[in-house]
């Protein structure tokens, strides 16, 4: 746990969230500005300040693949599709530095991304 980490915080249920899905490794939940009907963030429990912490071999990534997979078909945008995304550092725009994804959909995305 990182001290002043907010997604750290809604892990250890410190904040509060609206949970869309939980186990021992990932909680999902909905952000709190959504850009899209469906807007889900995707977080390890644990620690990671981006992807950059991950190593070869480590199965979280996999793991955070399949829970999204999971959540799209409870939510119902399976089959219209979706995007998952993942922002890193500065340029990516990532604004909170604690590993996630995002759960785009319910509408059409566009390409490229801005
Ligand atoms: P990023 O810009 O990729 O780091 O995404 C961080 C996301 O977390 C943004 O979409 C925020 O709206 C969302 N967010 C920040 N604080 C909270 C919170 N307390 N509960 C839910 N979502 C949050
Ligand atoms: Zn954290």
């Amino acid at each position: 746990m990182s001290q002043d980490c907010i997604f750290c915080k809604i892990a250890k249920n410190e904040l509060p969230s609206e949970k869309v899905y939980e186990d021992d490794l990932v909680l999902a939940f909905n952000d709190i500005a959504p850009q899209a009907p469906v807007h889900v963030v995707i977080i390890p429990k644990e620690h990671y300040e981006s992807i950059l912490s991950i190593s070869a071999g480590d199965e979280i990534i996999g793991h955070i693949h399949s829970v999204a997979n999971r959540i799209a078909l409870k939510l119902g945008i399976a089959d219209s599709g979706f995007r998952l995304v993942n922002n890193c550092g500065k340029d990516g725009n990532q604004t909170v530095p604690h590993l996630h994804y995002h759960l785009l959909g319910g509408r059409p995305m566009l390409w490229p991304p801005g």
